[in-house]
């Protein structure tokens, strides 16, 4: 089967078929999306990485033990869990110490013509959702992870700052909408922003930004500035939620999270069927956060365009 396959260099070779264990599905892959991680890998964020790379994606399941689950429309969680321990058993298989993760860590990823899964982490899409809404659970789910770790009803009246105006950050803008909270979104691309604008999110350029002092800073712009920024507008006692991951570490001053006692919360990937509920519930403009669809041989210059700063999600057609 053909894949893109990261080891050192990027390229879509001829690779085995993946084997299909007991308790897995085997995934016909029909679309996949390109994320910031994909492209961080390439740069070196998951040191060692060698294999096929790719987590967001939608396929149909064409072997599985229980007949009943082939033809299935699917997506699946990533995170691959030996659900025995202590983060298992409380439903937080993300944390897993002994997980690997789809096209990330040790686990062949989706941008290939098949993958493998297991049963419990394939996710049925209700027929409602298209495709081009569906390949967007992924990133969604790890927006909406950020209500799970700060307490919704609370943020109705509170002040947000939201920096960055990437692929996430447009989602994580609509999750944060939907709470009533007094949201602002500070960005570096007026086309961006006029996507959020287009849905009544308020939005600000980065170099007409005043500074002020927020309740709660989302930094998800992947760029270490915008944590520097997130740092200094957090209101004291504040919350500064983190949802970068940088392929790079960089020197920076945590006087003002001491002086300030700002709490401080990573956030990473959150609950596919969270994501599906808000899709069901909510008209989100996915089809404008599409920038360009690459059959899967094209995939080298999908991850060039992809890293151009005005792109947004970029996506794999699999024949
Ligand atoms: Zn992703
Ligand atoms: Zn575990």
């Amino acid at each position: 089967m053909k894949a893109v396959v990261f080891d050192k260099t990027l390229k879509v070779c001829d690779t085995a078929k993946p084997e299909r264990k007991k308790d897995e599905a085997l995934i016909r892959v029909s679309l996949a999306g390109l994320c910031n991680t994909d492209l961080e890998i390439t740069k070196g964020y998951v040191p060692g990485f060698k294999g096929i790379l790719g987590h967001e994606f939608i396929g149909v399941v064409v072997e599985a033990d229980d007949t009943a689950d082939t033809g299935k429309r699917v997506t699946g969680e990533i995170n691959l869990a030996c659900g025995k321990c202590g983060f298992c058993i409380k439903g937080l298989e993300r944390h897993c110490p002994d997980r690997t993760v789809l096209g990330i860590h040790g686990k062949d990823g989706a941008f290939a013509e098949f993958t493998t899964l297991p049963v419990k982490n394939i996710i049925e899409i209700p027929d409602e959702i298209p495709d081009t809404h569906a390949i967007f659970i992924e990133p969604l789910a790890a927006a909406l992870e950020i209500l799970e770790q700060i307490t919704i009803p609370k943020l109705r009246d509170k002040s947000i700052l939201l920096i960055g105006d990437g692929k996430l950050a447009l989602l994580i803008a609509h999750v944060l909408q939907s709470t009533g909270c007094n949201l602002i979104v500070v960005g570096k691309h007026k086309n961006k922003l006029a996507l959020l604008e287009e849905n009544r999110i308020q939005t600000a350029l980065l170099d007409n930004f005043k500074k002020s002092k927020f309740d709660i800073v989302v930094e998800a712009s992947g760029n270490p500035s915008g944590l520097e920024l997130g740092i200094e507008c957090t209101k004291p006692r504040g919350t500064l939620v983190l949802k970068s991951t940088y392929a790079s570490a960089f020197n920076f001053n945590p006087f003002h999270i001491v002086v300030n006692e700002i709490t401080v919360a990573g956030s990473r990937c959150g609950r596919f069927s969270e994501a599906i509920k808000f899709l069901q519930a909510h008209k989100l403009p996915l089809e404008k956060y599409i920038s360009a669809v690459f059959d899967l041989k094209d995939a080298v210059s999908a991850f060039k365009l992809a890293a151009q700063p005005e792109t947004l999600k970029v996506l794999l057609k699999i024949p």
